[in-house]
């Protein structure tokens, strides 16, 4: 693709140009949601102007031409995650709901009294609780993987937990406390020498490396599209295809059937077999158009700005005194967690949003990465790519202000 020139793309993101508090927004929360650019708003007010009508239902032309939108999204993402199959990517509500829907579907028919999960210290909430909640239904065990001070996995320790009653691994692809990438190929081979299946929550992944499911040979993947410039209320599941059939659906309802009497029902095939209802018509042809922004720049050209980035304000924060970055590993995407001596992260974020610059502070919904490090919480600036070098400056100019304050 062509070369890449942020200006250029910082043009296509109107939010981009606003003001906070008469200074230039500054916007580094893209771990928690990403902005969307003018193509993806387009193809919504596209949508709602010339295409919508429920779909799967009717023969009437707008019917036929939304279910044809929709179904091409479908095609876009399987793409997207070099998937073998169309029917093996299911619409859901986003990477919670992915994940719900693998445990009630697979969680809850296969795995029983005794079973053993293995979870990573680095996941995020989503990818714990409903975990959880099975196993206080089922009597079934959960098994941690530790990380390192740099906030890696320990590769060996999780081969350890390893044994006859493991018969689930989720995993999480990048974490969003930290932004380790997880040699996640690695770990889904040993799990499969060991017949046990893996689920990898890509929700920070899939803006920002490119993704072959294919090549991971992973089971279960998820993701969100409002983190890939895509709107919120809508994600993705991939499933192998083998393992989609053979689970039971999480939602009841229309759309899903083949026949329904008041004796039996019997299930439609995959992918309409879990997407009950009406879905977020609209925001799955905005998720769809997403990935095609994503792919019109180039995920190797993204991922390889964004680290730029990281390598830039990863410098510039550590010849900061009394600043300190949690997450130091070897590889990850351009995400920094700090600290800073004498401050309450709550209060930097306040300080900074009077600098117009947007930063999460909080445990980022994943509390046992703090309890890791014995911090109840940190500044989280992260990255997309479309922020550009001058931001950094604008970030550590916002930080030493922040240190003038209070000390
Ligand atoms: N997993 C990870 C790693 C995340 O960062 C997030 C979003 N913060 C989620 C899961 C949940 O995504 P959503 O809220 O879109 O369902």
């Amino acid at each position: 693709s062509a070369e890449f020139d942020v200006e250029r793309i910082r043009a296509d993101f109107p939010i981009l140009s606003i003001e906070v508090e008469g200074k230039p927004l500054v916007y580094l929360d893209n771990a928690a949601s990403s902005q969307m650019p003018q193509q993806v708003i387009d193809r919504l007010v596209h949508y709602q102007t010339a295409q919508h009508a429920n779909i799967n239902r009717a023969v009437h032309y707008l019917s036929e031409v939304a279910t044809d939108e929709y179904e091409k999204a479908r095609h876009k993402i399987q793409q997207f995650v070099n998937a073998r199959e169309q029917r093996e990517i299911i619409f859901t509500s986003g990477t919670t709901d992915s994940i719900n829907l693998v445990m009630h579907g697979y969680g809850r028919r296969f795995i029983q009294a005794g079973d053993e999960i293995i979870l990573t210290t680095l996941e995020h909430h989503s990818n714990i609780v409903p975990w959880q909640m099975l196993a206080k239904e089922k009597g079934a065990v959960i098994r941690v993987v530790p990380i390192n001070d740099a906030g890696e996995l320990d590769i060996d320790a999780y081969e350890k937990l390893f044994n006859e009653r493991t018969k689930f691994v989720g995993l999480i692809h990048v974490s969003n406390a930290l932004g380790t990438i997880n040699p996640v190929k690695q770990m889904i081979d040993y799990a499969h020498q060991h017949n046990v299946p893996v689920l990898i929550d890509g929700a920070q992944a899939a803006p920002h490396i490119p993704i072959d499911v294919q090549a991971l040979d992973c089971d279960f993947y998820a993701f969100s599209a409002h983190k890939l410039c895509g709107p919120t209320g809508v994600g993705m599941l991939y499933g192998k295809a083998s393992l989609l059939e053979a689970m039971q659906p999480f939602k009841g309802g229309g759309d899903m059937i083949a026949s329904v009497t008041f004796e039996k029902t019997t299930y439609a095939d995959i992918p309409h077999k879990f997407e009950a209802g009406t879905p977020p018509i609209a925001a799955v042809i905005g998720f769809g158009a997403a990935v095609d922004y994503l792919c019109s720049i180039g995920m190797d050209q993204i991922a390889a700005h964004e680290t730029k980035l990281l390598h830039y304000a990863t410098e510039r924060i550590n010849a900061i005194k009394g600043a300190r970055i949690l997450g130091t590993a070897a590889e990850k995407t351009a995400v920094i967690s700090f600290v800073l001596d004498g401050v309450h992260p709550h209060d930097i974020g306040t300080i900074l949003s009077q600098d117009g610059i947007a930063v999460r502070t909080g445990h980022h919904c994943a509390q046992p990465v703090m309890q890791r490090y014995n911090v109840p919480a940190t500044s989280r600036a992260s990255f997309a790519f479309y922020n550009d070098l001058s931001e950094v400056d604008v970030l550590i100019e916002g930080i030493q202000n922040v240190q003038k304050i209070f000390l």
